[in-house]
């Protein structure tokens, strides 16, 4: 099993839309496909339908409680081969619990190491804050998509993010890699939605993935429908762009050598 985390402490720069629809695109292909909802908001929980406080067990008891099984806590969606680890309010009481734990930084890891062989890939979706759920994010992922939003202070952002990673290596993860830089909410006409892209590309270079998402209104009526824009409008600029992103990460996920895919900056 492979194991994106979406994250960046930004709100509103596209990490549930991302991880809701990466992970749709890669069931859609017929990959086994687990979402983990890791925000107390219960963003991407909502995205399939499910209302987040009617749930009974969340990814929260899996984490807090050693007798619920990560297993019983998963949900089906629209996709067959898509399972989603729910999340809802509770999620953020979670914090305080773990931190009396003394491998808390590993507690999600090893839920997923359970069921890794029933899934090809995991996509999990961050919260906006750089606490201890995102901090295990960062643990249980091979690599991280940190979607950024076209704007002024997209580089400074960015920055604050790379500090994060080098600690998390140093400290908790070494294996840990950035996959890459994911420009989102892009305008298709604006001089400033262009500039910054092509700061990013000067900076980043090939981190920045080729895709750029674009502003797309199918992608912020989709979850409305309970639905990834996958199903809801799969010939939407939206569900392609998810596609061609998807392409580019199963794509050079076999083709690329260890080496060219250990992009450390
Ligand atoms: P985050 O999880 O980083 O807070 P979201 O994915 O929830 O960000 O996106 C914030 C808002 O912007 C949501 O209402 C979402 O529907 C909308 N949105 C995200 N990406 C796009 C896009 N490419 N085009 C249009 N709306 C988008
Ligand atoms: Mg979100």
């Amino acid at each position: 099993m492979k194991t994106f985390a979406i994250t960046n402490q930004k709100g509103g720069c596209g990490k549930t839309t991302t991880a809701v629809n990466l992970a749709a695109a890669l069931a859609s292909r017929g990959y086994r496909t687990l979402l983990v909802d890791l925000d107390p908001q219960g963003h991407a929980t909502l995205a399939f339908g499910l209302q987040p406080d009617t749930l009974e067990q969340t990814i929260y008891e899996a984490l807090v409680n050693p007798q619920v099984l990560f297993e019983r806590i998963l949900q089906p969606t629209c996709l067959p081969t898509l399972l989603l680890a729910p999340s809802n309010v509770l999620l953020s009481g979670a914090e305080s619990q773990l931190l009396r734990m003394t491998d808390r930084e590993y507690v999600l890891r090893r839920l997923l190491q359970e069921t890794a062989a029933r899934f090809d890939y995991c996509v999990i979706d961050c919260s906006p804050s750089l606490n201890l759920l995102t901090l295990n994010a960062m643990v249980a992922a091979d690599e991280l998509i940190i979607p950024v939003q076209t704007q002024y202070y997209a580089l400074e952002g960015l920055r604050q993010v790379m500090e994060t990673v080098d600690v998390v290596r140093e400290r908790f993860a070494p294996n840990l890699r950035i996959r890459g830089i994911l420009l989102t909410l892009v305008e298709r006409r604006t001089l400033l939605s262009r500039q910054v892209e092509e700061q990013m590309r000067d900076y980043f270079g090939p981190l920045v993935f080729r895709t750029v998402i674009h502003r797309n209104v199918r992608l912020a009526e989709a979850p409305s429908a309970g639905q990834s824009v996958i199903t809801y409008a799969p010939q939407s600029f939206g569900a392609l762009e998810y596609q061609s992103l998807t392409d580019e990460l199963t794509y050079e996920t076999q083709n690329r050598t260890a080496q060219e895919s250990c992009l450390y900056i």
